[in-house]
């Protein structure tokens, strides 16, 4: 490729509204245009990048033997109200929807679970077909509350996803077992460095999920860790234990209602407590009672969740709490804390002062396995400045009280193989595994014939990987002070050819020389014919990231060039081996350029 015929715009400054260094790069090398707000139109250069992380994705998957399809990004309605889904994602307000000209409503892919299994129920019969698997890379439409980031947050982007079908159990284990060796060769063969988490499913669903992380620490996902048994969750769903609470010595023996006069925070009842008569008090002596509203397909409910004054309360474990607890009704939908008003008429008192005794007007109260117990505590009392000392929740709780996990482990908390301190870092969830059982293949009725001669519904799995927020993630992980550095195995091209004397015979002939060369062997290669300075061709690429770099200059003269990769030092080579340098450097690369 020449380098005049590739139209490169590359900008000398950060684009203003760039946080991550992704973002900024990837704008100002000219790989990404903002087309509207969150929406982006991929240039030449991030077609090409996006095309190889496609292929390596696509190879690894085929490898496994799965099949690739192509799936409509319009989906009716009906399929997904026949997976119940629909709600879900009305509430959630996640699916982006559209409307035909006879007023047909349409969702946009966000995921394609319903017509995937729709389709296994047409073209899968017998348990003789399975297990099988289907997947497909296509554009996926979420409408984020926060699109940002540029690629690693958008509402709509590329996704590869999978999706499995099985006689068994012990079918899906292996297949989903495949599935996370194919991502670990996929990712390697990226050139990102990812690891295994344990996660929550969220609304896909499902019994079991691990999500794959790309640590960064603009990564919006928290992973807790532990590196002496290798345990890794994402914090949504990281169990742990939890430190005791040190024993309350001055509580009164049995509930005292006491006046706080104006203290609704943890911290001001601690501050308060300490300063009337309790100076060892601290906030795990405390009750903290949040209250929120929980939809399901059947209604909403009021939900008061408690857990330790020191800790915090974990909604994704709320909410996979309280589905446990409605199990009839289906999911919950939506989970969002009550309003102000709404508190007055659960506790009959101002906000700050709720808790699990008389006057607490809620469905369900949920409380974290911490207190569980006899240790005494102070608790909001539903009456306005005051709080209840000496409360036992077991003993005294005015309402049944289910107990579940419900807490946010963090860093120092007790690692559940080893008992060791977990560790906190942050990470990119750049691909998800599910293991989805008959979720789907229920409710949809989507059933094979069995060696029994009967009826099953398929056994599933789902399997997705952001091939465009991987992108994303490979820039955040291969960058430098002067732009990005491409793995080889995704990069626009591989190599450049500069020479630094236009006008030059020599110069001239022997860069074209080594470009052609290369071009022969199948190296994607660019000659840098553009009339500008060498310091602004340098610069330009190494704002690309061209991985492999060869210049021809002065020392032409001589028979030699001097051969650079990305972030690599200046080696002289002789003209006549520069080209089978390179090759040899391109072709043993499945990893970044040193
Ligand atoms: P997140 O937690 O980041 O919102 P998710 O868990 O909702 O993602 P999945 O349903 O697991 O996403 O989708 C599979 C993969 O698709 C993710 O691992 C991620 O790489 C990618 N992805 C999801 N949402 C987006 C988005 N808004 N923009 C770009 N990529 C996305
Ligand atoms: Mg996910």
């Amino acid at each position: 490729m020449l380098a005049s015929r590739m139209n490169i715009s590359t900008l000398r400054e950060d684009p203003s509204e760039a946080e991550i260094a992704s973002h900024r790069l990837l704008m100002r090398a000219g790989f990404l245009h903002k087309s509207g707000s969150g929406l982006y139109l991929y240039a030449p250069l991030l077609k090409r990048v996006l095309d190889k992380v496609e292929r390596i994705v696509a190879e690894e998957m085929a490898a496994t033997g799965a099949l690739e399809i192509v799936m409509p990004i319009l989906q009716e309605q009906a399929l997904w109200e026949a997976s119940g889904r629909w709600a879900a994602y009305q509430a959630s307000r996640t699916m982006l929807t559209v409307r035909d000209r006879g007023g047909m409503t349409f969702g946009l892919a966000p995921t394609a679970e319903e017509v995937v299994t729709d389709y296994a129920s047409h073209v899968v019969k017998s348990h003789k077909q399975l297990p099988v698997t289907f997947f497909q890379q296509h554009t996926k439409f979420r409408d984020e509350i926060r699109p940002r980031f540029g690629l690693m947050r958008v509402k709509e982007f590329i996704m590869m996803d999978a999706y499995s079908f099985h006689a068994s159990d012990e079918s899906l284990d292996q297949t989903y077992q495949a599935m996370r060796a194919a991502y670990d060769r996929a990712f390697r063969r990226l050139g990102l460095e990812a690891f295994a988490v344990e996660a929550d499913s969220g609304a896909i669903g499902g019994s079991g999920s691990h999500e794959f992380m790309v640590a960064a620490d603009v990564g919006e996902d928290t992973i807790m860790f532990c590196p002496e048994s290798g345990y890794a969750a994402n914090v949504e769903r990281a169990t742990g234990t939890i430190p005791v609470a040190p024993a309350w010595e001055s509580a009164p023996e049995a509930p005292l209602i006491t006046h706080t006069p104006g203290v609704g925070t943890i911290e001001q009842v601690v501050g308060f407590l300490r300063a009337h008569g309790h100076p060892s008090l601290v906030a795990s002596h405390l009750l903290k009672t949040v209250l929120f509203v929980a939809k399901t397909a059947a209604g909403s409910h009021s939900v008061a969740a408690c857990v330790r004054g020191d800790r915090e309360l974990n909604e994704v474990k709320l909410t996979n709490a309280l589905t446990r607890l409605l199990t009839a009704e289906g999911p919950v939908l939506q989970l969002r804390p009550m309003q102000a008003d709404e508190v007055r008429d659960a506790t009959s008192a101002e906000p700050g002062f709720a808790g699990p005794v008389k006057g607490l007007k809620v469905a369900f109260c949920l409380a974290d396995r911490t207190l569980q117990g006899r240790a005494p505590l102070a608790t909001g009392a539903n009456l306005t400045d005051h709080h209840i000392l000496g409360f036992v929740l077991e003993r005294d709780a005015a309402v049944p009280v289910a107990f579940d996990d419900l807490i946010t482990i963090r860093p120092g908390d007790g690692c559940p193989k080893s008992g060791k301190p977990l560790q906190e870092k942050r990470g990119i969830e750049v691909g998800h595994v599910f293991k989805l059982g008959t979720k789907y293949s229920q409710a949809m009725k989507a059933e094979f014939t069995g060696a029994d001669q009967k009826l099953h519904p398929f056994i599933m799995g789902c399997y997705g990987i952001g091939s465009s927020r991987v992108v994303a993630a490979a820039v955040e992980q291969h960058h430098d002070a002067d732009g990005i550095c491409w793995p080889t195995s995704i990069a626009p091209y591989q190599c450049v050819v500069v020479p630094t004397k236009t006008g030059d015979a020599a110069v001239e002939a022997a860069a074209n020389q080594v470009y052609h060369e290369l071009l022969a062997h199948g190296i994607e290669a660019i000659l840098d014919d553009r009339d500008v300075k060498p310091g602004v061709k340098f610069k330009d690429w190494d704002l690309i990231g061209i991985p492999h770099r060869v210049v021809c200059g002065r020392g032409v003269a001589e028979g030699l060039v001097e051969l650079k990769a990305r972030r690599g030092v200046v080696e002289n080579a002789p003209l006549a081996g520069a080209a089978a340098a390179i090759i040899a450097r391109v072709r043993g690369a499945s990893t970044p350029a040193a």
